[in-house]
């Protein structure tokens, strides 16, 4: 089937991607001229494991292919994914849905023929009928319908997530544009736990709804670190013994320095917003919105404590700046907050990520960017791990301590051992587990008197 996916964004390309190596005809469009002429050359514009490849190969064989041109692109197909970004509005945090709605218009303008336009972007609820009123709007003589269905894949795991989810949503209210959707899916080699049909409200909501309940699990178990280092405990016992439980599972329940990434905070002040619009107070996802930027905010206390109460002057080496290990994504990423505090509070940035240094460089000033882990410590006081990349399990502990000036070692995603990291000569800090960190932490002076200074 000829099938048209407007945005190539992380999620619109991994789409492409996905339904093009199921064997259908895809064809990506984008207005970003330099991003549909990167990957007509072959430069994937995102580090996703995987995507590059898939995409040369579906390129090759002639079913995936990139333009800008939206009325080309359209002639043949029955299907029109949306797939463009729907950040925070700056003004209110609602979800901006102008370039939703920009490619609404601009189907309707250019469509030819009957074609179901199928949302995959996360919009709040309302947005299909919105969209279907724009589409008719138009008295073009084609049937259009709109179908919900949201996107599920997480970066860094998106091409596996993508081709076997745990399930689809198809929120329709027309019988032949499910049909027509359901159709795209099923495919021998698409294995789909479950297949989902709803009213295309209930589908818009779920993904907001899933997505905070994700925030929500997160900064649960980070408030329970917490706790655990005030109290003795080992948050990854903790995790491990309330995951066990089927009703809870393991998932999403590794402490750390609170969630960021390109969905999450959008997604939970959206619903927020949402929410309030319907006269509805979502009074969890509101506290965990709160709970986890000041968390965020927190972090940069956590380095000061275990540099003895200043970083002035001081070189701290940060290893991984991205949101999550294997994505280049920096948005919202816990690194900002960070390093800006620390800069904040005087100290030089030595920072190295695998994937996200040239988006990095756009949001922050006065950074070094290192080539690698042991430049990034290079005479460093102190070295923070932001990110769980799995080349940092591979450093060479010894080394790593040979090139510091100092010793200090604050793990904000717990992805060492303490056995091995203090066998290297390092003092270690970590989440979760009652340290010299937490105990400073829990004195009510000390936090008042710094967090007042950030
Ligand atoms: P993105 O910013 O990576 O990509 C959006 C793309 O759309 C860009 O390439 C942009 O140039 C293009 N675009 C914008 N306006 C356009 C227009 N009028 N015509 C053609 N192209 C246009 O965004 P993303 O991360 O892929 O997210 C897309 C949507 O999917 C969002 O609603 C997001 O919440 C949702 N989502 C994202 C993820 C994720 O992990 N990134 C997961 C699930 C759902």
């Amino acid at each position: 089937m000829k099938v048209v996916i407007i945005g190539s964004g992380y999620v619109g390309l991994v789409a492409g991607a996905c339904f093009a190596e199921l064997g259908h005809h895809i064809v990506c469009v984008d207005n970003d001229a330099r991003r549909v002429l990167a990957l007509r050359n072959g430069v994937i514009p995102i580090y996703e494991p995987g995507l590059k490849e898939m995409v040369k190969a579906n390129v090759a064989v002639g079913r995936l292919s990139f333009t800008e041109d939206l009325e080309s692109a359209l002639n043949g197909a029955r299907a029109a994914f949306i797939a463009v970004g729907t950040p925070p509005r700056p003004t209110d945090g609602h979800a901006d849905m102008k370039s939703v709605y920009a490619v609404a218009r601009a189907i309707a303008e250019k469509a030819s023929g009957d074609l179901v336009v199928v949302d995959k972007s996360t919009v709040p609820v309302g947005t299909g009928d919105e969209v279907e009123h724009i589409l008719k709007s138009a008295n073009r003589p084609f049937r259009f319908a709109v179908v919900s269905n949201p996107e599920f894949l997480r970066e860094g795991a998106a091409i596996d997530d993508f081709l076997r989810p745990d399930r689809v949503v198809i929120g329709a209210e027309d019988g032949w544009a499910s049909e027509i959707v359901s159709q795209i899916y099923n495919v021998e080699s698409f294995k789909c736990a479950s297949m989902l049909h709803t009213s295309r409200r209930s589908a818009e909501l779920l993904k907001y709804a899933a997505n905070a309940f994700l925030a929500m699990k997160i900064t649960f178990i980070n408030e329970i670190a917490d706790l655990c280092e005030a109290a003795g405990g080992d948050i990854r016992d903790v995790a491990d013994g309330i995951g066990l439980d089927s009703r809870i599972g393991r998932k999403f329940l590794n402490a750390g320095p609170g969630y960021g990434g390109s969905c999450f905070p959008k997604d939970t002040l959206a619903i927020s917003k949402i929410a309030r619009d319907y006269r509805v107070e979502l009074r969890t996802v509101e506290t965990v919105i709160q709970v986890n930027q000041s968390r965020k905010r927190a972090m940069a206390l956590r380095v000061l404590d275990a540099c003895n109460g200043s970083v002035q002057n001081k070189t701290i080496a940060i290893l991984g700046l991205a949101f999550k290990a294997d994505t280049d994504d920096m948005r919202d990423a816990p690194s900002i907050p960070l390093v800006q505090a620390l800069q904040d509070f005087g100290a030089h940035i030595r920072a190295y990520d695998p994937e996200a240094m040239d988006n990095a460089r756009k949001i922050f000033s006065n950074v070094t960017f290192c080539g690698g882990v042991i430049e990034a410590a290079a005479g460093a006081d102190a070295v923070v791990v932001m990110t769980e990349w799995n080349e940092f399990r591979h450093i060479n502990l010894n080394t790593l301590y040979s090139r510091m000036a100092s010793s200090v070692f604050v793990d904000l995603r717990n992805l060492f051992s303490e056995n091995a990291v203090v066998a290297a000569g390092f003092d270690y800090w970590c989440i979760g587990r009652k340290n010299a960190v937490a105990q400073t932490l829990r004195d009510p002076l000390a936090v008042q008197r710094r967090t007042a200074a950030i």
